[in-house]
């Protein structure tokens, strides 16, 4: 659950205002956060900045525009969220760096970009803060996995812990774990979405219209999440309920386990995980 309890944040500058930025953005002006001047927010084009001109909280450049503008909106800035896609965030950290101010923490939410590739693209007197988030912080369900570079220090990770809390869990990890948690809940969401995907194709094979099945399969998913939330047992007791010794579901559910399905879901966080390496 998101912490709704005040959140004090120093000058923010985010680099790069693409969907994953744009879900924290929305935490960082929530209520319950106070963050120190304008949050600054910097992207390619000069229509997607124009997108911010009505939220006073938010002060946006275009590099289309300016081509000053990420150096603009680092300086003085205590945090500098780096978001954009990975490939670019090397030159990115070169352009910024003679801008950033003393202390600056430089987090990025990169995926495979390392603390130490950061670190030796930056100057000595800022740090690194490596996060995984998941497109779920939209709504402030997220899950954000967080790890320190060398240089940073705990209450530095705490800070940015409670700038992550604004958009939904944090776990603070290793950074050698970091891309196993993004095979989990990075990309977990897309699993979700996939098996929603399968078994709303299966509705379809048993002859229910689209209608049908959208609500068959999405009332159920909803519910049966609700349902762990709301009820506090574990997920295998609550399967147990629906469960019945030698009922319909214990059948299908053996035909899952006959398939191996953890087996199945073990080698596709593998992969993902030998991707994210690749990627580094
Ligand atoms: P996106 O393409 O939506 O956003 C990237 C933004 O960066 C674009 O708006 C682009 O205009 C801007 N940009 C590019 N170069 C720039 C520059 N030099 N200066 C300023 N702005 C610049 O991509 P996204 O999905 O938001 O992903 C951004 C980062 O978030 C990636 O590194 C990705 O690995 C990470 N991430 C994404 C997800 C996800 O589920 N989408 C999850 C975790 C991490």
């Amino acid at each position: 659950m998101t912490d709704k309890t005040q959140v004090t944040l120093p000058t923010i500058a985010m680099l790069g205002a693409g969907s994953m930025a744009r879900a924290i953005l929305a935490g960082l002006l929530a209520p319950h956060v106070s963050v120190d001047g304008a949050v600054r927010v910097t992207n390619r084009s000069a229509e997607n900045a124009a997108r911010f001109d009505t939220e006073p909280r938010v002060q946006a450049w275009a590099t289309a525009n300016d081509p000053e503008a990420n150096s603009k909106a680092v300086a003085g800035a205590q945090i500098v969220l780096v978001a954009v896609k990975p490939a670019m965030v090397p030159d990115l950290l070169d352009e910024i760096s003679p801008a950033l101010a003393e202390g600056a923490i430089v987090v990025s939410v990169a995926a495979g970009v390392t603390t130490a590739t950061m670190e030796a693209h930056l100057p000595k007197h800022v740090s690194v803060i490596r996060t995984m988030p998941n497109t779920p912080s939209k709504i402030g369900l997220g899950v954000t996995g967080i790890a320190a570079g060398t240089r940073s220090t705990e209450d530095q990770l705490e800070l940015i812990s409670s700038m992550f809390s604004t958009v939904g869990e944090v776990i603070i990890l290793p950074e050698d774990k970091i891309d196993a948690l993004g095979s989990i809940s990075g990309s977990g969401p897309a699993y979700v979405f996939y098996f929603i995907e399968q078994l709303t194709k299966v509705a379809f094979e048993h002859g229910f219209s689209a209608e049908q099945a959208e609500k068959m399969v999405q009332g159920t998913f909803r519910g049966a999440v609700e349902l762990l939330a709301q009820s506090g047992e574990e997920p295998s007791e609550l399967r147990r309920q629906v469960t019945s010794p030698k009922g319909s579901t214990e059948r299908a559910i053996a035909v899952f386990d006959e398939a191996d399905i953890k087996g199945i879901l073990l080698k596709g966080t593998q992969a993902a995980i030998a991707r994210s390496e690749e990627m580094a």
